[in-house]
């Protein structure tokens, strides 16, 4: 991978000229742009989707430049008045979200390709939010012709802003919280629809498979619990192999009624026991971790399922030397962890060891090509925590995410602020509608948040106001829906008489 650059001090003509004959070089090597960004890779693959793509047909840098016309909104009102689909499909429940835009789109149907002063169409602000419902209307009124448009702040149509969603949302919680929970149902969902759109293949799953299959980030169908990619199990499975052979030839070094002599960089399998084990590693216990690999091998060659603590438990019962070396403070997530962290050692994103044996095309044996490739297929860390090791390193606290996304702005603001819904447990699917959901999904996009918010604040309070004069047993369904349809009103009431419809419900 590799970008044009120009050399220090040059003006801006003669820069563009010499970036386009790098470009113009790279190309004729067979680089492509990577997306839309200014970066170019190269793939070995020869049948890689870049390498049939010709020179000429190449994504252009000068394609993608966002150049703003219009101003930002000047504030809530004026948002709610110059991108009335965009404000609804930001703050509205969902049963009013279509009602509006089909108004709006009755009184004028460009109404839906409108685009915002940052560039966005309601498209892409309805994939932005993971808002399935807007989706759905916004392309039965038409705006299906804007699933490409990729002119905008961000440089992205809409399938690439919910994947990025999705993508920096896992990697924030993955790396800040060591836990993460699946992909939404609404991520998923609005994704699904982008891409039947689109007609991108979906392999034949109907709408509820997509969504199981898809939870864990599964590409291919076939991993076990919808997160242990056949290649994964492949990988662990031989580096279990491995680990028991590797010990066993270790063994004879052991002198009678000795702990095993330092031997540095032999036997990695011992770098996951804790230190004070470590010293104390005799003959049994030997034994003991290593019969564990033994069974983990079994586990993940002649068994169906994933590998666990309680199932390698069951296999490993009434086992002598495994007695031992549990009783001496040994562990089975010390062999699980030792297991995948070997594994990724030997993969591509270590030494490729793994790749030069398995993925040779000159090797006849085809056992690891034949399996299927699946976006799990690397995903080591998140595996490790799926079996059962426990996560180590420091979690950010909740409320240094929260203060994270009190400084930020813009369309990161959406994943940090999703990370601290979900961190404490609001994380909204699309059937919930409380309260929760209109705040959470608030600030994206909208030039104009904190005055918005305020807005939501102040409607929410004057609802509750209003309620507790009321019986009590209406208060609390007032509350929860007064204000948005304060706001839904409103938005209906800015189109010129005629325009109005009866909501869709
Ligand atoms: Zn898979």
């Amino acid at each position: 991978m590799c970008r044009p650059k120009s050399p220090e001090g040059s003006n801006p003509e003669e820069d563009a000229r010499v970036q386009d004959r790098q470009a113009a070089f790279l190309r004729k090597n067979n680089f492509r742009r990577i997306g839309r960004t200014r970066f170019f890779g190269y793939s070995p693959n020869p049948e890689h989707p870049s390498r049939l793509l010709p020179a000429e047909a190449d994504a252009d840098r000068s394609e993608n430049e966002f150049v703003p016309t219009k101003p930002a909104p000047a504030d809530r009102d004026d948002f709610m008045r110059t991108y009335p689909l965009h404000f609804a499909i930001i703050n509205l429940p969902k049963q009013n979200v279509a009602s509006v835009i089909e108004a709006y789109h009755t009184q004028d149907p460009s109404t839906v390709h409108k685009q915002d002063h940052n560039g966005f169409t309601p498209l892409y602000v309805a994939a932005a939010y993971a808002n399935a419902s807007a989706l759905k209307a916004l392309l039965k009124f038409g705006a299906a012709s804007d699933l490409n448009k990729h002119v905008n702040k961000d440089g992205m149509i809409p399938l690439e802003r919910i994947e990025d969603t999705m993508r920096s949302t896992r990697e924030l919680a993955e790396l800040l919280m060591h836990k993460w929970e699946g992909y939404s149902r609404n991520e998923l969902k609005v994704q699904l629809i982008l891409k039947r759109e689109m007609g991108i293949s979906v392999h034949g799953q109907t709408d509820e498979e997509y969504l199981e299959n898809r939870k864990w980030g599964c590409t291919c169908g076939e991993c076990d619990e919808g997160w242990l990619s056949p290649r994964m199990r492949f990988r662990l499975e031989t580096e279990a192999a491995l680990s028991k052979e590797n010990m066993t030839v270790l063994a004879p070094q052991f002198q009678r009624g000795q702990p095993l002599p330092e031997i540095p960089g032999l036997a990695h399998q011992f770098d996951y026991l804790p230190p004070n084990l470590r010293t104390k590693v005799y003959k049994t216990f030997y034994n003991g971790y290593v019969t564990i690999f033994e069974n983990l091998y079994v586990l993940l060659d002649q068994t169906e399922g994933v590998p666990s603590v309680p199932r390698l438990r069951t296999l490993c019962k009434g086992d002598r030397d495994v007695n031992f070396y549990l009783k001496k403070g040994g562990k089975f997530e010390y062999a699980l962890e030792s297991m995948v962290e070997g594994a990724k050692s030997q993969s591509c994103l270590g030494d490729s060891m793994f790749e030069e044996i398995w993925e040779s095309e000159n090797d006849t044996d085809d056992e690891y090509r034949k399996l299927p490739r699946c976006a799990n297929d690397l995903e080591f860390d998140f595996v490790k925590r799926m079996i059962g090791v426990p996560p180590k390193g420091p979690v950010l606290p909740p409320e240094m995410l929260s203060s994270a996304v009190d400084s930020e702005r813009g369309p990161t603001s959406l994943t940090l602020k999703m990370l601290v819904n979900m961190m404490s447990g609001v994380y909204e699917d699309e059937d919930s509608e409380d309260e929760e959901e209109e705040e959470n999904y608030s600030d994206l996009l909208n030039p104009h948040y904190e005055e918005a918010a305020a807005g939501r604040r102040q409607a929410r309070l004057d609802a509750r106001r209003a309620a507790a004069a009321k019986a009590p047993e209406k208060r609390q369904a007032e509350a929860s829906s007064a204000g948005p349809d304060l706001a839904f009103q409103k938005l209906l009431s800015f189109l010129p008489q005629g325009g109005v419809r009866a909501p869709i419900n």
